[in-house]
């Protein structure tokens, strides 16, 4: 049957990816720095193996056997019709690219990458600016090659391969009111008559001591570690070859314990994520994530609605006592609390806390999406950053470093990501109102440092679907509602203006 041939054909060609995915994560946490150039020539060799199996011309005839046929499509709902929808949206994408255009895309970017990686070490934006100017170039053409419907635009075929379904339009429905409420609130907040302790983050904690104490929490979570490992690299990643085998990692400082820990806690996020997934539909479009937006939201959940209540500090500020010993003795779950949850205004998005997180988001996405329309050109882009990052957080960037050379993401060309970790924060807070409707306990839990019902929850709602339904679709059908700005809003007015007095 044609199915079960495609379905197979797609399981092996995924293998490949999976054993490509092993390999980067050993080059992030294992590998000696002289593996380099044998390491690229062996992700070379499997990305052009995978790349082969996954245009081969029999999967395109395969698909649209199965696409005529009643039985397997007449139900849009059914698991076969989610398969075949998913297969339809990779199978174009991989094989509307013309291959010169892959090769130039590659090398360009390439290049692109080491000459923003000089000019923001020297703060010199006229360095990078010819090369931006060839990935914008580079990402308009992708796109083109994609294609976009009527009303939609070019920004959209690009977002298309991180959030599938998700458009610029809807995007900017939810995001504006976001951008205009939070402008108000972060403005009240600074300058509110309350600064919330922040004695509980200048507490050293030895990074020995931390190593054994955050696996711990993730533990808490109920991230399995008979099916997956926490390691250590410069920047914390989770990826998961199958449910039985999922990587994240973290990063230890000593002066930055609660770092540690809502970075481990974010990356458990995503590994249950990928531990909840269904083994028996591994290599399969239901065997992963629904989207970027989705995996974030997992991520955010734990970090931010877990990681930083008040409930989860009761439980927690004890074992940090005994873990640590004298140094947290008057150290309260509140002052904790009160820490981890402080807004500041400032340049770094990496390094922005949860409630400006969603401004440096919104730069990025009115930005990205004006350069490809072709309405922003490179040359122009310091200026309209530094102007965005005036009115909505009320700060003056200093230099194009701290400012729009910050990120890597455009001098890799890809541009139609960032939004989605915001779409992350959304969805997060969107779920987990459903989820305190379904268990109206959930906070006295995690005082007790039962976290096992928002697992379980999370498992069954979202986790087992994989990618069965399109991230907007999934939304719908677990809260009943369409993604709305107000969920985020309300989770986020009600914890922080009380610590700000406002
Ligand atoms: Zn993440």
């Amino acid at each position: 049957m044609s199915y079960d041939e495609l379905l197979a054909k797609i399981k092996d060609a995924n293998l490949l990816r999976s054993t490509a995915s092993i390999l980067s994560w050993d080059q992030e946490c294992m590998m000696p720095p002289g593996g380099v150039e044998h390491r690229s020539l062996q992700m070379a060799q499997i990305a052009g193996l995978a790349h082969q199996r996954f245009t081969d011309p029999r999967i395109g005839e395969l698909l649209a056997e199965c696409e005529a046929d009643d039985e397997l499509t007449s139900d849009p709902a059914s698991e076969q019709a989610a398969v075949l929808r998913e297969l339809r949206r990779g199978y174009d994408r991989s094989t509307k690219l013309p291959a010169d255009l892959v090769q130039e895309a590659a090398r360009t970017r390439s290049i692109a990458h080491h000459h923003w990686q000089q000019a923001r070490e020297e703060s010199d934006f006229d360095k990078f600016r010819p090369w931006l100017e060839k990935n914008i170039d580079l990402a308009r053409r992708v796109a083109e090659a994609y294609g976009w419907a009527d009303g939609e635009e070019p920004w959209d075929a690009l977002a298309e391969g991180y959030e599938p379904g998700m458009r610029a339009r809807q995007i900017e429905g939810v995001f504006t009111p976001l951008r205009d409420r939070l402008q108000n609130l972060i403005a009240d907040l600074t300058s509110g008559p309350r600064r919330p302790s922040t004695r509980f983050l200048e507490i050293a904690v030895p990074t020995g001591e931390q190593r054994a104490f955050v696996p711990q929490i993730a533990e808490q979570m109920g991230f399995d570690f008979e099916r997956g490992r926490i390691d250590i690299s410069v920047h914390p990643f989770c990826s998961g070859t199958n449910p039985g085998d999922v990587r994240i990692t973290t990063r230890f400082r000593d002066d930055a314990f609660a770092d540690a820990l809502t970075a481990t806690m974010h990356e458990a996020g995503h590994g249950l994520y990928e531990q909840g997934l269904l083994p028996e539909h591994t290599g399969t479009p239901l065997g992963r994530a629904a989207s970027l937006g989705i995996h974030e939201s997992q991520s955010r959940m734990w970090e931010n609605f877990v990681g930083r209540s008040l409930p989860f500090w009761e439980w927690c500020m004890p074992r940090v006592r005994d873990a640590f010993g004298s140094a947290f003795d008057d150290v309260t779950p509140q002052d904790a609390y009160e820490a981890v949850n402080t807004v500041s205004p400032d340049f770094i998005r990496v390094e922005a806390d949860e409630a400006t997180y969603n401004m440096h988001i919104m730069v990025r996405f009115e930005l990205e999406r004006l350069m490809m329309s072709g309405e922003l050109v490179a040359a122009d882009l310091p200026d309209e950053w530094n102007r965005r990052y005036k009115e909505y957080l009320g700060v003056d960037v200093p230099n194009d470093r701290v400012g729009c050379l910050q990120d890597t993401h455009w001098s890799g060309a890809s541009f139609g990501y960032f939004p989605t970790y915001t779409l992350g924060n959304l969805y997060a807070a969107q779920f987990f109102e459903k989820i305190l409707e379904d268990v109206p306990g959930l906070h006295e839990e995690f005082a007790r440092g039962d976290l096992s019902s928002l697992k379980s929850w999370l498992n069954e709602n979202i986790h087992k679907h994989g990618g069965r339904y399109q991230p907007a679709d999934l939304c719908e059908r677990v809260t009943g509602k369409a993604l709305s700005a107000d969920p985020l809003l309300r989770h986020l007015e009600r914890k922080l203006r009380p610590l700000y007095g406002v």
